[in-house]
């Protein structure tokens, strides 16, 4: 069976329903693909952190209504090290801008509605995407829906696949740069049900590693500790997490860590990867296609975000007045905020955790930034205006 799009998009994450939605608003027509069901997507955990501009965003689109509802607004966060807590005060330090804690498959449940709701098309469960004469004007997808083999003939393909999506590897090596890095170290994060220990993120440093208290609503929190990458989650029981944790987080002040029932818990790997460039012929990457950061920074959905509104806009303009120079931009204006991105979140990652080979020089060296961080308003500016999020022109 054929059918026709002007924009066939590959994945139902954040990066591909929003464009879906914001292609929707330039009136060009668009498809969505996606692998698994709409169940499981809606009840993926992952992100929790949005940035004042996807929130903005969100708001002037009409999508934001029960993220404004139960969204909660943080104007700071706070470093803790050497068992003293420094709060840094993001709006104070941004002209009023603030972040939103507002979870990301949450997100995923508004955006679906609102595309469904426009009488948009999201095809779940589709099996084997192909692409096609992706450097032709009328690049394809071939792939199974409900058994039937069908075929999408396109003017453009967005790959919002995720990072192990189709997409990427259709572009062939020889034209791809890889950028990676991989950390000696991995996230254990645990949902607890439990109230707030702090109104605000606490990034923790300490000499037994890293750990960061967030949260996911008045009932949940969400909780992460640096451990061994290969650890296997069978061997951490939830007292012992809970007795790390507290170690991690302990303060002069004696402050204390509430806790309760562990409802899940997972070891989340670390790395940094970019692929250069963001396009091949007709098909434009976006989001963790393209890019993974480490969550260190809170970054990977919002440059999701921020790739697709550049799309979008790039897109319209061709449809409305035939212009290719943002399309033929779009990777080069991506990618100045992506490595901006990369370099916050591996200079996050760095400041706070313990290394395998680190030696008592490299632990001054991080206490003295993190210090500086505290101390110096230029500093503590410098580490505001990435965590909200710089300006999407920027
Ligand atoms: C534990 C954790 C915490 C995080 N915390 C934050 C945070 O606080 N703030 C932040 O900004 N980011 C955070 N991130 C990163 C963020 O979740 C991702 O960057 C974001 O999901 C990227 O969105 P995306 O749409 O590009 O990709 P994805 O969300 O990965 O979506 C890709 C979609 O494509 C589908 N797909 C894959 N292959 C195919 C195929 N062959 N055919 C059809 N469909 C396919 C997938 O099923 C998926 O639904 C976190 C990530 C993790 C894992």
């Amino acid at each position: 069976m054929n059918r026709r799009t002007q924009v066939g998009i590959i994945g139902a994450g954040p990066a591909g329903l929003l464009l879906s939605l914001l292609l929707a608003r330039e009136r060009i027509d668009s498809l969505v693909l996606e692998s698994r069901s709409r169940d499981e997507i809606e009840a993926t955990i992952r992100a929790g952190v949005l940035e004042q501009g996807t929130v903005d965003l969100m708001t002037e689109m009409g999508l934001a209504e029960r993220l404004q509802r139960e969204g909660a607004v943080h104007h700071g966060i706070e470093l803790r090290f050497d068992r003293e807590g420094h709060r840094i005060p993001l709006s104070e330090l941004t002209n009023g801008r603030a972040i939103t804690l507002y979870p990301q498959h949450e997100v995923i449940k508004d955006l679906i509605a609102a595309r469904l709701n426009q009488g948009g098309h999201i095809l779940f469960n589709v099996k084997d995407v192909y692409l096609s004469d992706v450097t032709s004007h009328q690049p394809r997808l071939q792939f199974i829906h409900e058994h039937e083999q069908m075929e999408l003939q396109c003017d453009f393909i967005a790959g919002c696949d995720g990072f192990h999506g189709v997409s990427r590897v259709s572009i062939p090596e020889a034209i791809q740069t890889v950028f990676s890095r991989f950390y000696p170290f991995g996230w254990l994060g645990i949902l607890m049900q439990a109230p707030p220990s702090a109104e605000e993120l606490i990034y923790a440093y300490s000499n037994r590693g890293f750990a960061l208290v967030s949260t996911r609503s008045p009932e949940l929190q969400r909780m992460y500790i640096q451990c061994d990458p290969q650890e296997d989650i069978a061997n951490w029981s939830d007292a012992m997490i809970l007795e790390e944790l507290q170690l991690r987080l302990a303060t002069t002040d004696n402050w204390q860590l509430r806790m309760g029932p562990i409802i899940q818990k997972s070891i989340l790997a670390m790395r940094s990867f970019v692929t250069e460039p963001m396009q091949y012929g007709r098909l434009f990457l976006a989001g963790d296609a393209a890019h993974i950061v480490p969550p260190t920074g809170a970054k990977g959905l919002n440059l999701a975000v921020a790739d697709v509104r550049h799309l979008a806009h790039a897109l319209a303009l061709f449809y409305r007045e035939n212009r290719t120079d943002l399309l033929e931009a779009y990777s080069t204006t991506c990618l100045r905020r992506v490595w901006r991105a990369e370099h916050f979140s591996w200079w996050m990652t760095s400041m706070l955790h313990r290394f395998p080979d680190d030696d008592p020089f490299q632990q001054r060296m991080q206490r003295a930034q993190l210090d500086y961080t505290v101390r110096s308003r230029a500093a503590a500016m410098s580490l505001a205006e990435n965590y909200v999020g710089l300006p999407f022109d920027w």
